[in-house]
């Protein structure tokens, strides 16, 4: 089976180059293991910053060892009863065709009626990501405004429609005028299309009484835009910064100050400190399917070999929705 390895530290941009797809041998399994056959692989952009050989709260990649990553597959042979084969199973060994590990490092796929892939998007970490971190981090509350940046994105989009159904007024923010109006079309109030220019004008009108709560996927001048657009009180989010992931070091924070006149509260998080609370998600979700109010995209490429263009497609905005590999 093949899987794709870390050829090289990028420096800047990942290339083509730095990925290897290599053949690994098939090992049998041990006491307690199973094999899976990966069916989709997520690919996401905090994979950028384990590409480079730094201490983080996810450790690098090891140069010449297969990635990894979310990844959603079928059981074809198991040493595990809890895990019989023909099990639809959840795991982090993504990149590679098959993946052999232990039995309790799988996780059956929750009993939720949606197709299988969506439990890598909507109905997963980036899904998670949007509910806890809109409605626990940034404390969004009904009838007050929420800017979102990245928001034709997994994350961004689902917090859109969750802001939505919560009767907020959302603001996002995205690449290109295709993308702002499927983002306006998931119910977004306004939409800032950040490519041709100024995005602290454009939140600044799209936004004239400020902003309650930021929800950051990217840093840079949409942070700057946020801290000026700001509202006595408001709560920052900071989910990501796609701006800097393939260049290091933070653009400036021209409007910080503003964070002690207008006692702004910014808090960074990760998804995977508020799974105590994945049963409220699973339950929200499925009453906002039921009612329609959930929209679900995805922009998949098909095949092993094209995984590192499905990753590297992230950070020139070639998803709507949540971008995947089908196997
Ligand atoms: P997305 O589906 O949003 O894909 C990334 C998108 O970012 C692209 O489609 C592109 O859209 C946009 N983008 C890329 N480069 C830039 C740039 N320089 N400036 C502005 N926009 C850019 O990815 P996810 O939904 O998976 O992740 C969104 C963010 O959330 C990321 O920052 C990620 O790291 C973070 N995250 C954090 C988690 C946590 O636990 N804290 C968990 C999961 C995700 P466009 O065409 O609009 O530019």
């Amino acid at each position: 089976p093949r899987a794709w390895t870390l050829h090289s530290r990028p420096k800047g941009m990942p290339q083509l180059g730095d990925f290897a797809l290599v053949d690994q041998p098939s090992v049998p399994l041990g006491e307690n293991e199973v094999r899976i056959a990966n069916r989709w692989l997520s690919v996401d952009p905090y994979m950028r910053g384990r590409m480079n050989d730094v201490k983080s709260y996810v450790p690098p990649f090891a140069l010449g060892e297969p990635m990894q990553g979310g990844a959603i597959g079928e059981v074809v042979e198991s040493r595990a009863a809890s895990v019989p084969v023909g099990t639809k199973v959840q795991h982090m060994l993504g990149w590679r065709e098959e993946a052999v590990l232990p039995a309790g490092q799988v996780q059956p796929l929750p009993p939720v009626d949606v197709p299988e892939e969506a439990f890598l998007g909507q109905f997963g970490m980036p899904g998670m990501t949007a509910y806890f971190g809109l409605l626990d981090v940034a404390q969004a509350k009904e009838g007050e405004t929420v800017f979102v940046s990245a928001a034709a994105g997994a994350v961004g989009s689902t917090v859109v429609q969750i802001a939505k159904a919560k009767g907020m007024t959302v603001i996002g923010s995205a690449g290109g005028a295709e993308k702002c109006d499927w983002v306006k079309s998931l119910g977004a109030d306004a939409v800032i299309d950040y490519k041709p220019g100024n995005v602290v004008q454009a939140l600044a009108e799209a936004a004239p009484g400020g902003i309650d709560v930021y929800f950051d996927n990217v840093g840079g001048d949409h942070l700057d835009a946020a801290l000026l657009a700001a509202r006595m009180h408001a709560r920052f989010a900071i989910c990501g910064m796609i701006d800097i992931y393939n260049e290091g070091q933070p653009q400036s924070l021209k409007y910080l100050a503003k964070v002690i006149g207008a006692r702004l509260t910014i808090k960074g998080f990760l998804v995977g400190d508020h799974m105590a609370r994945a049963a409220d998600f699973y339950a929200d979700m499925m009453r906002w399917l039921g009612e329609g109010r959930l929209t679900r995209e995805q922009t998949v490429f098909d095949g092993l070999a094209s995984a590192p263009d499905a990753f590297l497609g992230l950070f020139t905005g070639a998803n709507k929705g949540k971008m995947l590999v089908r196997i």
